[in-house]
């Protein structure tokens, strides 16, 4: 296996950002992909509305000087994402990152319209991805260094969840709020789509309750990798954080070797607390069954017990009696069963749930 290079450079303020960014680009592993792609979707975390100084959306001068020197490239450049919460345009116009794309004289895509990717993954068998991406053959993907209360970290592998499309994204977090499953979800997500540039806004981080409200930290970074995952887990040793996306990677083989090439301050960020922890496991269990709908066996079942197989935590028994209390809620069975013989059973929370948030 290639030694994936992850390049760490200083940068005090924005406004120091386009000529570390310039820098970064002429690495030859970066360069190159500019050069041999015909066109360039850059993907900043447009989280929710929120202004530059609240940090929690890549800031828009960062977002400016990577149009700005990738412009020098000659390519056709949009900018897109589609938020957790609200339209693209009502995100970017808080955040300024519309501003920028009208004075850069860019696309802004909301990456709203779905296609169906399939993906025999270890917990996910299909994914519903933006159908833009069909017509970009860069991603340059750039996510902020900051906590996350579930995953731990949010860096450029949760930064490519916002590449499924609006409502969707909000299943996912009802499926797998544990954040082992949704970290080996988001394993699933990176095997199918890889971003070949990743550059992190580490100038101004936030630690603890992030990824929305947490302190804000002057890490005075900016880091770039031909890889998605390589970089996290070097942008998590810097910030001296323990991360299951990453320790799930390390047990199933799939993390690239790297090396970290550039000086940098060790950051010692101040780890998230989750909304579950400290509950006792009973009421975590509770809480499981009532946030999410469960997978429910109905008469159309022919019983040809592909379900059983797929069952990741083997939740279902040879006679289709499902265990709740193993069931991790990824409707992995659901989603294979030949006959819709599986149906999602609601209770009132999660009914309420999905009114508000949309069910596509
Ligand atoms: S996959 Fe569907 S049809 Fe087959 S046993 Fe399971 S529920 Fe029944
Ligand atoms: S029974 Fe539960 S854990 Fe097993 S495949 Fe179905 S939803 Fe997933």
């Amino acid at each position: 296996m290639n030694c994936i290079k992850v390049h760490v450079r200083e940068c005090e303020s924005y406004g120091d950002s386009l000529a570390v960014i310039k820098g970064l680009l002429k690495q030859p592993e970066l360069e190159k992909q500019i050069k041999d792609c015909k066109r360039i979707l850059i993907k900043p975390n447009q989280l929710m509305a929120s202004t530059p100084d609240q940090q929690i959306c890549t800031h828009p001068d960062f977002v400016e000087a990577i149009i700005v020197a990738l412009k020098e490239y000659k390519k056709p450049i949009a900018v897109g994402d589609s938020p957790g919460f609200g339209s693209i345009e009502k995100v970017a116009k808080v955040s300024g990152l519309l501003e920028i794309c009208q004075r850069q004289d860019v696309p802004l895509l909301g990456l709203g319209e779905a296609m169906t990717v399939k993906h025999d993954g270890f917990l996910i068998k299909s994914f519903e991805l933006a159908k833009d991406l069909k017509k970009y053959d860069l991603i340059v993907n750039l996510p902020k260094m900051k906590t996350h209360t579930l995953t731990v970290f949010t860096g450029a592998v949760k930064n490519i969840f916002g590449m499924i499309p609006g409502s969707r994204k909000a299943q996912f977090h009802a499926r797998l709020q544990n954040a082992n499953f949704f970290s080996l979800m988001l394993l699933d997500l990176y095997s199918v789509l890889k971003p070949k540039i990743n550059i992190m806004d580490g100038i101004v981080g936030m630690d603890g309750q992030g990824p929305n409200a947490g302190r804000l930290r002057e890490s005075k970074m900016i880091i770039a990798s031909e890889d998605a995952l390589a970089m996290d887990a070097a942008a998590s040793e810097i910030c001296g954080l323990k991360v299951p996306l990453i320790e799930h990677a390390k047990k199933r083989g799939v993390l690239p070797k790297y090396k970290i090439e550039g000086k940098y301050k060790s950051q010692n960020y101040k780890h998230p607390r989750s909304i579950m922890e400290g509950l006792p496991n009973w009421l975590k269990k509770y809480a499981k069954s009532l946030l999410t709908e469960r997978p429910k066996i109905t008469s159309k079942c022919i019983k040809c017990k592909r379900c059983v197989k797929v069952c990741p935590v083997h939740a279902i028994s040879h006679e289709l009696k499902i265990n709740y209390s193993k069931c991790i809620r990824c409707y992995c069975c659901q989603e294979l069963c030949p006959e819709k013989a599986i149906r999602l059973k609601s209770n009132f929370i999660t009914k309420f749930m999905f009114k508000k948030v949309g069910r596509s």
